[in-house]
């Protein structure tokens, strides 16, 4: 079945944090986007994606529309393996990980959603998987600044509400000890967002060495020093790292130097689920297991749940903590008692609300291919 069109647009929705609204790469950041793409077939079975996403938004939008739909109209939308060796092929001059990488993952989302729709079977069935209980979710808490009472007050309230892993943006040891001591059961993850030398990360992680975190996030710069982050693992904290990792082949680098113990691709950046379900299976190779990065808000975000309902071991689903006063993909988006839901429906199993959608879509859809029948 031939792909007729693809359109692109940006689900634009007000959120609150618990807490002030922190910049994004140099941007305000008070709105949470979804970066949404839908893919039409030629029967007029309709397909929904989502790429990479907050500051990125409009550069990944641009490389859509201007390059990556263009190269997928009228091609097969079952052929979804041999799509992503043409299109990744025929963009890599253009940079192995960003925007147009972001880009196809979004399409390739929503090829799988079609395939599950034109075959009757959930995308987590497609997979391999089974009936999924409910999954564990993790709150993901936004960055505080370093506000020690915004730490505490959002760790006790995350606890309160089922979630029984917090994870912190911050930089320093007194987070980690504040969010413990706020919700004392609770295992407590640091994400430092690639913050320090590995001189710097050596002498931070001898510092919490001894705090119980379940693991520290990309404590070195730049995320592609795999020896540095290595040099790591011998404090003894588990070491997270890959949602800036390029692909199946960025991984094999990183664990090939024993330098991470959890994988975090994310599927709205790396190239789709294929290339997820690709770093799963060289994580099992590895030993290395997978705690996917999803902080967004769409089909990017129920992908996540599939593929770790299918194929993850142990699932735990990053969820950002923070208040939307609704969202197109409602109720599969929200955790409710810690723990999320997987829809059973075709396919990804949940289309976007039209009124809702309707309300918080910036502009009309940008369309490539076939006029609108
Ligand atoms: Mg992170």
């Amino acid at each position: 079945m031939l792909i007729t069109a693809v359109e692109s647009s940006v689900v634009s929705l007000p959120f609150s944090m618990g807490g002030p609204h922190p910049g994004s790469a140099g941007q305000p950041w008070d709105r949470l986007e979804i970066l949404l793409i839908r893919v039409e077939t030629e029967d007029g079975l309709v397909g929904w994606g989502e790429a990479f996403g907050h500051a990125a938004t409009a550069a990944t939008k641009a490389a859509l529309d201007s390059i990556v739909a263009p190269l997928v109209v009228g091609r097969d939308a079952g052929d979804i393996e041999a799509l992503t060796r043409r299109v990744l092929h025929g963009v890599h001059l253009l940079g192995r990980n960003g925007p147009f990488v972001y880009a196809f993952s979004g399409i390739e989302i929503a090829l799988w959603d079609l395939l599950g729709k034109r075959t009757g079977q959930p995308l987590h069935r497609l997979l391999g998987g089974g009936v999924p209980g409910p999954l564990d979710a993790y709150a993901s808490l936004l960055s505080y600044g370093g506000d020690l009472g915004l730490v505490a007050r959002n760790t006790a309230e995350a606890r309160a509400q089922g979630y029984r892993h917090v994870k912190l943006h911050e930089l320093t040891r007194d987070a980690v000890l504040a969010a413990q001591a706020a919700a004392p059961d609770a295992a407590v993850m640091l994400d430092v967002n690639c913050a320090w030398t590995p001189p710097v990360a050596r002498g931070m992680a001898a510092g919490l060495a001894q705090d119980g975190l379940l693991w520290l996030e990309e404590p070195v710069w730049p995320p592609e020093d795999a020896a540095g982050l290595a040099s790591l693992r011998r404090y003894g904290i588990p070491l997270s790292a890959g949602e800036n990792t390029a692909g199946l082949f960025g991984f094999r680098a990183l664990m090939e130097a024993g330098a991470i113990d959890i994988a975090q691709p994310s599927v709205t950046k790396i190239g789709g689920i294929g290339e997820m379900r690709r770093v799963i299976t060289l994580g099992q190779a590895h030993g290395v297991e997978v705690v996917p990065h999803s902080p967004y808000f769409g089909p990017g975000f129920i992908a996540t749940l599939h593929l770790a309902a299918a194929l993850i071991e142990r699932p735990l689903i990053e969820v950002l903590w923070l208040e939307m006063e609704a969202n197109p993909f409602d109720p599969w988006v929200r955790a409710r008692d810690g723990k999320l839901a997987v829809p059973a429906g075709p396919g990804l199993g949940c289309d976007p609300d039209p009124g809702i959608l309707a309300r918080y879509t910036r502009a009309p859809p940008t369309r490539t291919g076939a006029a609108k029948t």
